[in-house]
């Protein structure tokens, strides 16, 4: 019997009807004749809600218990789900994290998947089991409860999907599929049927938050196919698959946006070796990345340095630079919360130029101004204010020609 991992985000389970919804999806596919195993998010938006609460308790929650708390909303959703699809008259048992044997290094609140062990899965399906495994959680060796980062239980899904070796793993949301940009961003924005791992990878990773990054690095990684498509429509979603044509390559993908952006300046830092290893090894040490570095080039043996990392991790990371600015004899530190990030992706900018060029005259002739900039071979992000960010993809979803027509 071909087996499929089905995953439904937050807003396909916000409530009663919804989840008994995905419950009747979950009869269907049983009904086509697949073993099913259904990997859920917590109920809307219940994960917001308890990281409100625990920085109404404290300023600066240990991130261990973060994690305990914020996996409690996939335990809810996926035992509720499991109670619905009893009453339809099927078999079905709910697992947390741990009991389906998701193990995961120790890095809190951004946990990394080291191994599945599927063994209760496979056990509960022989059984003749719906088996329903709470999404964007593990545990570590030391049985420490983990989560895998917001967004992470399309992780999960393809994690568990590579692991049982899965026909594919279908993440059913609330928009139809991978749009051209974001559809509440651009209203125009177009369906694709099919997009490649490397290109959705850099979606994904500069804001497309539709999947998250590293559920597209390991489907990539052990080749299984992932489709996205809506939960409360039946139309065909996005297939996300290695092969994409000559003809698809050959242009802008899509526009990912990402407001979780924030820039710190190191002002007057002098110039000479081992500055740079001074600042970013310590933030390495604690787990926080870094993402655009810019050094101007030095005047007089004095220069600035400027990073970006995300929003969430600002108060953190200063706690650590604004010291080591001090011994290192920087003058002193800026920080700016406002930005957002906007990312131009596709396989046909590689080796063509011009794409840059285009970029920055269609942001200048919208009044926008660039701050920082950033490419891969596939990709090209400018760093801008946030105001701004619906106008820069609007402007750039045009230029580039993803309309709809
Ligand atoms: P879920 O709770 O189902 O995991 P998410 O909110 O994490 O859903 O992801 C779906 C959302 O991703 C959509 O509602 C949409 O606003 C946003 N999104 C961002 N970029 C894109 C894109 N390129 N295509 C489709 N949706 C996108
Ligand atoms: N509930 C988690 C979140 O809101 C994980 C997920 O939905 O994928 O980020
Ligand atoms: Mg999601």
């Amino acid at each position: 019997m071909p087996l499929m991992v089905q995953k439904y985000g937050g807003s396909s389970v916000a409530d009663g009807d919804k989840i008994k919804n995905v419950a009747r999806r979950i009869v269907k596919a049983r009904s086509e004749g697949n073993q099913v195993v259904v990997v859920i998010s917590a109920m809307g938006d219940t994960t917001n809600k308890l990281l409100e609460l625990a920085y109404q308790i404290s300023a600066q929650p240990k991130d261990r218990e973060l994690d305990v708390l914020l996996s409690t909303g996939e335990l809810v959703s996926s035992t509720l789900l499991a109670m619905a699809l009893e009453d339809l008259g099927h078999k079905a048992i709910s697992l947390s994290g741990a009991q389906a044997g998701i193990q995961t290094d120790s890095s809190f609140s951004k946990a990394h998947i080291l191994r599945v062990d599927p063994k209760r899965i496979a056990d509960e399906l022989k059984k003749g089991q719906v088996v329903i495994v709470a999404g964007f959680q593990g545990v570590t060796q030391d049985r420490d409860i983990t989560t895998l980062g917001r967004g992470g239980s399309d992780t999960t899904a393809v994690a568990l999907a590579a692991s049982l070796h899965a026909e594919m793993c279908q993440i059913y949301t609330d928009v139809e599929g991978v749009y051209t940009a974001d559809p509440r961003f651009v209203p125009q924005a177009v369906k694709l049927k099919k997009i490649g791992y490397e290109e959705m990878l850099e979606l994904a990773s500069y804001g497309a938050k539709v999947l998250h990054p590293r559920a597209v690095e390991l489907g990539e990684l052990y080749n299984i196919p992932i489709t996205v498509a809506s939960s409360f429509v039946d139309k065909p979603g996005t297939i996300i698959c290695k092969e994409v044509s000559m003809e698809i390559r050959n242009k802008v993908r899509g526009i990912a946006h990402d407001t979780n952006v924030a820039k710190v300046t190191i002002i007057g830092v002098p110039d000479h070796p081992g500055i740079a290893m001074s600042i970013f090894e310590p933030l390495a040490r604690a787990d926080i990345s870094v993402d655009t570095i810019v050094q101007n080039a030095s005047i007089e043996g004095i220069t600035d340095l400027t990073f970006t990392i995300a929003r969430s991790e600002l108060t953190k990371a200063m706690s650590i630079i604004e010291p080591i600015s001090m011994d290192i004899g920087a003058k002193r530190c800026a920080t700016d919360s406002s930005l957002a990030k906007v990312s131009i992706v596709g396989t046909g900018m590689e080796n063509t130029p011009g794409y840059a060029a285009r970029m920055f005259r269609a942001l200048y002739e919208q009044g926008i101004n660039i701050q920082l900039i950033t490419t891969s071979e596939i990709r090209i992000t400018c760093i801008i204010s946030e105001d701004k960010v619906r106008d820069a993809i609007q402007i750039l979803h045009k230029t580039f020609e993803l309309d709809a027509t």
